[in-house]
């Protein structure tokens, strides 16, 4: 797929981001800034997720807040922002994830997704999958079945998602 390579091209690398430790940081505004490039992430994303009746779209803070609306608003399903602790005004349930040094949270409104909902969790990018485990798991805890998780980047050392009892794909734009 022609739109693939355009995609690809599209994302600037950052040497050293946010830490000078060899971080290859891949940055997504560049993306952003080609319409074009832009458009045909959206467009793959519906092509392989309308007509599956996914009911709502999650998207994790923060990139993922600007790959799902468009998502959800084209296949006719909410939006949810899963957010970092403390940014939620309502009630909130909220699910621990391993980092590399310590831990960090997710949380979405308790009432923002109903047992029987059909969920599909959007982040930028992937890399130990940790964030997106995380992600399923506070989903299922409220009852939604997880259809799938996707991104636009996959970094090389994860072809899935761990829960703790099951492994999932992920599914990814493209690979670096
Ligand atoms: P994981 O939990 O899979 O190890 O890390 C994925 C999370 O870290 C995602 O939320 C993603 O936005 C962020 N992340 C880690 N490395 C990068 C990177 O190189 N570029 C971007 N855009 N996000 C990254």
């Amino acid at each position: 797929d022609s739109r693939l390579k355009r995609i690809a091209s599209s994302i600037r690398v950052i040497p050293d981001f946010p830490k000078p430790e060899g971080v290859m940081f891949q940055d997504i505004t560049t993306l952003l800034l080609d319409p074009q490039a832009f458009k045909d992430t959206i467009d793959l994303f519906v092509e392989r997720y309308k007509g599956k009746g996914i009911t709502v779209v999650a998207g994790i803070e923060a990139r993922g807040f600007i790959f799902g609306p468009p998502i959800a608003l084209a296949i006719g399903a909410k939006f949810v922002p899963m957010r970092k602790p403390k940014k939620l005004p309502g009630e909130v349930i909220s699910e621990e994830y391993s980092l590399e040094y310590g831990t960090d949270k997710i949380e979405i409104h308790v009432d923002a997704v109903q047992p029987g909902d059909r969920a599909l969790v959007i982040d930028d990018l992937v890399a130990t999958g940790g964030t997106l485990s995380a992600a399923i798991r506070l989903l299922e805890r409220v009852g939604a079945e997880v259809v799938e998780s996707a991104c636009v980047i996959e970094l090389p050392e994860l072809k899935e998602v761990r829960l703790g009892y099951r492994s999932e794909d992920v599914q990814s734009l493209v690979l670096v």
